[in-house]
C-alpha cells in the first residue's frame, strides 16, 4: 500500500483529505491483512463516479436480457439471439463486449443443455421444446463494462432440468446473501457450492467469476468451490460477478477442439448458470446487472 499523508488528497480521487476519506478503510484492510487475509488492491475499489458509469452500462445489459426473455422460444436459432443482442446493444449506443474479445466471433454466448459456457451462436442451433439455454450478455458503454446471464427454459422442460435451473438460481441468491463488507469471498463461494452439492449437483472448479467494471475481466478470480475462512476480503467498492456453473452430473468438462471456445460437460448431462454483477457496499451489496 502506498504511503499517503493524512492531509493528502485521498487515493480514490474524491478530492477529500485522506484522513476524512479512505484512511479508516485502509486501516481496516491492514488489520485484516495482519490477521492473514488476502486484501484487495486499491485498483479493485471503484470510485463513486466509476460506479455511476458502470451502473449505466448495467442498465443496458439488463434491458438486452429483458428483450431476449420476451422473444426467446422454440424455433429461434441462437444466431437470432445474437442478432437481437447486437441490435439491442448498439441501438442504445453500446458495444457487445464479447464481439472480437480474444477472437470470440459473436456478440453473446448462448450455451444450450450440456454446453457449460461460451456457446457460439449459430444458424444451425435451433431451440427445441425441452431445451435449457444460458444467454450471457456483456456490455461496454462509454468504456464501462457490465456482465450478467440468465437461463431460459424453452417450452415444457423435464422436471430434472427445471430443478437444475431453479437450484442454480438459488445458488446465486445464496451467494448474494453472503456478499458482506469485510467478509470473505471464500465464505461466499462455499455457501454457493454447498447448496449445489446438497441438491446432488457439482460445480465447475476451473472456471469462475471475476472482477468487472473498468475491464471485462478484472481481479479477483471468484471461485464457487471454496473453503470457508479463505479468499479475498470483500471491501466496499469492489465489484465482481457471481456465476456458478452447476452441472447435473460430473464437474468435468472439455473444450471444443475446433473452435477452442465452446465448453461441454464430459458426461453430456445438462449444465446451468445464472450470473449477476454485484457491488459490495458499506452495508451489504447492490445489484448492478442481472
Ligand atoms: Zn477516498
Amino acid at each position: 500500500m502506498e504511503t499517503i499523508g493524512r492531509n493528502d488528497a485521498c487515493w480514490c480521487g474524491s478530492g477529500k483529505k485522506y484522513k476524512k476519506c479512505h484512511c479508516q478503510f485502509d486501516e481496516k484492510l491492514k488489520e485484516l491483512q495482519q490477521e492473514g487475509h488476502i486484501i484487495p488492491s486499491h485498483d479493485m475499489i471503484k470510485t463513486p463516479e466509476q460506479i455511476e458509469k458502470i451502473k449505466e452500462s448495467g442498465k443496458i445489459n439488463i434491458a438486452v436480457l429483458d428483450y431476449v426473455a420476451e422473444h426467446i422460444k422454440a424455433g429461434v436459432t441462437t444466431q437470432q439471439i445474437d442478432d437481437w443482442v447486437y441490435e439491442q446493444t448498439t441501438s442504445r449506443g453500446a458495444i457487445p463486449a464479447p464481439l472480437n474479445y480474444e477472437g470470440f466471433p459473436k456478440s453473446v454466448c448462448t450455451s444450450v443443455n450440456d454446453q457449460v459456457c461460451h456457446g457460439i451462436p449459430s444458424e444451425d442451433v435451433v431451440l427445441q421444446e425441452g431445451d435449457i439455454i444460458n444467454v450471457d450478455v456483456s456490455t461496454i458503454y462509454h468504456g464501462y463494462f457490465s456482465d450478467s446471464s440468465r437461463m431460459f427454459c424453452i417450452g415444457e422442460v423435464s422436471k430434472e432440468k427445471k430443478k437444475l435451473v431453479d437450484v442454480t438460481k438459488e445458488c446465486v441468491e445464496i451467494g448474494l446473501k453472503n456478499v458482506k463488507p469485510w467478509g470473505l469471498l471464500g465464505d461466499m463461494g462455499h455457501a454457493v457450492h454447498m447448496h449445489a452439492v446438497e441438491n446432488g449437483y457439482t460445480v465447475v472448479k476451473e472456471i469462475g467469476g471475476h472482477g468487472v467494471g473498468l475491464q471485462f475481466h478484472e481481479d479477483p478470480y471468484v471461485s464457487y468451490v471454496s473453503e470457508p475462512g479463505t479468499g479475498m476480503v470483500m471491501a466496499p467498492g469492489m465489484m465482481f460477478t457471481i456465476e456458478p456453473m452447476v452441472n447435473m452430473g460430473t464437474d468435468e468438462f472439455y473444450v471444443d477442439e475446433v473452435d477452442e471456445w465452446q465448453i461441454y460437460t464430459d458426461d453430456g448431462q445438462p449444465s446451468a448458470q445464472w450470473e449477476v454483477q454485484v457491488l459490495v457496499t458499506e452495508d451489504g451489496y447492490e445489484l448492478i446487472a442481472y
